[in-house]
């Protein structure tokens, strides 16, 4: 037996590279790294598919190693050429971020070191960086001390978090799933309808309330809506508002809503999964007024700070509501009672393994300083500013003044359908490839759409966006006229 364990031991001790090995492997990835950085601005930020993807997927998993330079060929050729790159400042679609370098060094680090970062037990070093991050955030928002919450994989968990939260702390049984009502709007993101029905509230009674001309909630018609529930025995239970909506950067009357929901004894969920880092610049802050009144948030440091995918917040201001809806007890867990001292990620959502998140942002916010992270925050709401006056000069229309960083735009052609016109200048954007714009459509009207929110986005980019915008918007029309002529 020891024979073979020793022979096993040879063959398992490849899963421990060597100095001389691990060095040459950090060389090389590292060496791609920079060329992807250094290259970005030469490269397309959309590119539709010209290799073949199979190649990729289809490399046989085999016994053998194979050579990492080979592997990075076939990332570079297969992920870094196809579709959009969201690391771009040309990335004007979405919501982009771009990813801070720091937060691949914070992703590297706890990698490298895998603290099991769900139990403070287990790793009380990386929860309390955890709750700190969150009650950072928590201070931001208004939050009083006693909140936390939880460092979740994005927007959609953060928000279905806090509904589950909510749920159990109405005591909702599914005798009474039918009989609830939950309000929202039509601009509130489709991640949100996705958690309602996930928490098994899909029978539940969800009323759009009408919203004004800049796409906000209108917080009458909701108190309306409120009493007609009441009055004919259905039980109102949740509000959604919206900090910063997807499509234009919306914020709804939180403090209006907000003291609607205390009235009526309502939760109150706010999205600021866009928006809510804006509130770092402190003339902004008067925004999202009322925004403290919530009870709960999710917000996404994937967006507003920048970082890599994969870490979104949600914020609960009754902790001990969170707790009850999430915490959960096994035997092979009694080491893990929890204490008083921190509460574990592992008792506030879903997950119990998982990623050390919260370092990539701790060393981010550390390494950099808040002050870039404030300025590029300010910089891209004016780069939106400027781009709204900039395509009306090139005869452009466009929707409300941006609040933040989002708007919508269009070009109304004399003697052409005008949606048609402006799904070709999209397809036309996106085929050129060195600018990326996303679209929408509200109520049967298509919307070009600008979402300035990567950090490497600037005067630069937009200016490129504008003139490609004008070449795009004057072949068509030339093309028009050729036609009708
Ligand atoms: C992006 C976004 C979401 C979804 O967040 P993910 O991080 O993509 O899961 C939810 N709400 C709003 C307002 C968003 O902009």
């Amino acid at each position: 037996m020891i024979e073979k364990i020793k022979a096993l031991e040879h063959i398992a001790r490849q899963l421990e590279p060597q100095p001389d090995t691990r060095k040459q492997w950090n060389d090389s990835v590292q060496t791609y790294a920079d060329d992807f950085l250094d290259n970005l601005t030469k490269s397309k930020v959309y590119q539709t598919e010209q290799v073949n993807i199979n190649d990729l997927a289809q490399l046989p998993i085999t016994d053998a190693p194979k050579d990492l330079n080979d592997l990075l060929y076939l990332m570079k050729e297969h992920l870094d050429h196809t579709g959009i790159n969201p690391a771009s400042g040309y990335h004007l679609g979405y919501i982009p971020g771009g990813g801070v370098f720091p937060s691949a060094l914070g992703d590297y680090l706890a990698a490298i070191t895998n603290r099991y970062a769900g139990v403070y037990f287990a790793s009380p070093g990386s929860v309390r960086m955890e709750n700190h991050l969150i009650r950072w955030m928590c201070k931001m928002i208004g939050y009083p001390d006693s909140a936390l919450g939880n460092l979740a994989s994005g927007g959609s968990i953060a928000n279905l978090t806090a509904i589950v939260t909510a749920r159990e702390q109405f005591k909702i049984k599914s005798r009474d799933i039918e009989n609830i009502v939950i309000y929202l709007t039509e601009q509130v993101h489709h991640c949100v309808n996705k958690a309602i029905r996930i928490a098994g509230l899909k029978e539940a009674i969800v009323r759009y309330v009408p919203i004004d001309s800049q796409f906000r909630m209108q917080a009458n018609l909701l108190q309306e809506m409120i009493q007609a529930d009441v009055k004919d025995g259905f039980q109102p239970f949740l509000v959604v508002g919206s900090a910063g909506t997807t499509d234009t950067g919306a914020i709804d009357p939180l403090e209006e809503i907000g003291k609607i929901c205390a009235k009526y004894n309502l939760w109150f969920h706010v999205d600021a999964a866009y928006g809510g880092f804006f509130m770092l610049v402190d003339h902004l802050k008067p925004k999202f007024k009322g925004i403290e009144l919530s009870d709960s948030l999710a917000i996404d440091p994937h967006k507003g700070l920048f970082l890599s995918y994969g870490i979104g917040a949600v914020l609960i201001k009754n902790v001990k509501a969170q707790y009850e809806a999430h915490h959960y007890m096994a035997n092979y867990m009694q080491d893990a009672l929890p204490d008083n001292i921190e509460l574990s990620p592992a008792d506030l959502s879903p997950e119990l393994t998982k990623h050390f998140r919260g370092l990539r942002m701790w060393l981010s916010l550390h390494l950099l300083g808040l002050a870039p992270f404030k300025a590029a925050l300010e910089e891209k709401i004016l780069l939106c500013h400027y781009f709204y006056e900039k395509v009306q000069e090139l005869g452009f229309i466009v929707g409300p003044f941006p609040n933040l960083s989002v708007m919508i735009f269009r070009y109304i052609p004399e003697s052409e359908d005008a949606n048609t016109f402006n799904q070709q200048i999209a397809k036309g954007m996106q085929d050129e490839g060195t600018v990326f714009l996303s679209t929408t459509t509200i109520g049967n009207i298509f919307w070009l759409r600008l979402a300035v929110l990567c950090f490497r986005t600037h005067l630069t980019e937009i200016n490129h966006c504008l003139s490609l915008l004008e070449e795009f918007k004057n072949t068509l029309l030339e093309r028009q006229s050729v036609k009708v002529g």
